[in-house]
């Protein structure tokens, strides 16, 4: 019951932690993966951050994060492009197979003119992602983040977006913060596997009430999300990736780390060993 190689946890869930306090601490729980933000990579480099990676025993699981792809201007878009070939580069310098996408939105452009923006965007980095051999990984996002944060809300909408790609590396990440909400969820589910376009698995909780819209998210087990249903979706399709935590709160970045840390593991541990067994 205490095997946490399937764990992964993003550098930003410890966002007080440098990553290599985050290495230390994951490493010597057993933790088995690190996602790994820009953030946490830019003060000490990307160089020695991979050496750091490197060196430590946990396998990085993802970069995070690439997209942000529309804007009102071509040079904005292009501008777009450049720093997310940027990030291609540097998922691949620390061993990075996944770049997560947060896709973006222009809030003067129509939804399909954000859509079509998207698709040209991932177009033009694709060759890039191929040659570097990183993944790209579409997140869908929460609809409330669709003015600017992205303009891609369902799961059916990252695939059918990856699915344009054909057998191209452009996969869809699953969140269970973004997706909780949605009547379409375990058809979606079903059809991102049966299209081989299944990446990434991301787990926190919904709060009630939610008090900030990007900085209070829950640990598994204290919001409403069926987190259990949704595993039991999910390994139904055979997924044996990581599982990874990523919850941005400033109440949980201003408490004790490690306590934190350790109340992440306790609650993953009773939410998802139990729920491989129903
Ligand atoms: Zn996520």
């Amino acid at each position: 019951m205490n095997d946490l190689s399937k764990l992964c946890i993003h550098t930003m869930t410890m966002k007080p932690w440098s990553l290599p306090e985050a290495i230390d601490h994951f490493q010597n729980r057993g933790i088995g993966g690190i996602s790994v933000w820009q953030n946490a990579v830019e003060p000490m480099g990307v160089k020695a951050a991979a050496k750091a990676l490197e060196d430590s025993d946990l396998e990085i699981v993802s970069y995070v994060r690439g997209g942000f792809f529309p804007a009102a201007e071509e040079a904005g878009r292009q501008k777009s492009i450049e720093h997310n070939k940027v990030m291609i580069s540097e998922a691949a310098e620390l061993g990075a197979p996944l770049l997560v996408l947060v896709c973006g939105a222009e809030p003067t452009a129509s939804k399909v003119e954000n859509e079509e923006q998207i698709i040209a965007g991932i177009e033009a980095i694709l060759p890039w992602a191929i040659e570097h051999n990183v993944v790209l990984g579409i997140e869908p996002l929460h609809p409330m983040y669709a003015d600017t944060r992205s303009a891609i809300n369902t799961l059916r909408q990252a695939t059918r977006i990856a699915q344009h790609f054909g057998e191209a590396p452009v996969k869809v990440v699953f969140d269970v913060y973004h997706l909780w909400w949605d009547p379409n969820l375990y058809v979606d589910i079903d059809e991102a596997f049966a299209a081989g376009k299944f990446a990434a698995y991301h787990i926190c909780d919904w709060l009630v009430p939610t008090n900030n819209m990007l900085t209070d998210r829950g640990i598994m087990g204290d919001g409403c999300i069926d987190l259990q249903k949704i595993d039991q979706a999910i390994r139904k399709h055979e997924y044996d990736g990581f599982v990874e935590v990523e919850i941005f709160s400033e109440k949980h970045w201003a408490a004790d780390q490690e306590e934190y840390l350790e109340r992440i593991i306790s609650n993953y541990q009773d939410i998802y060993h139990s729920s491989k067994h129903v």
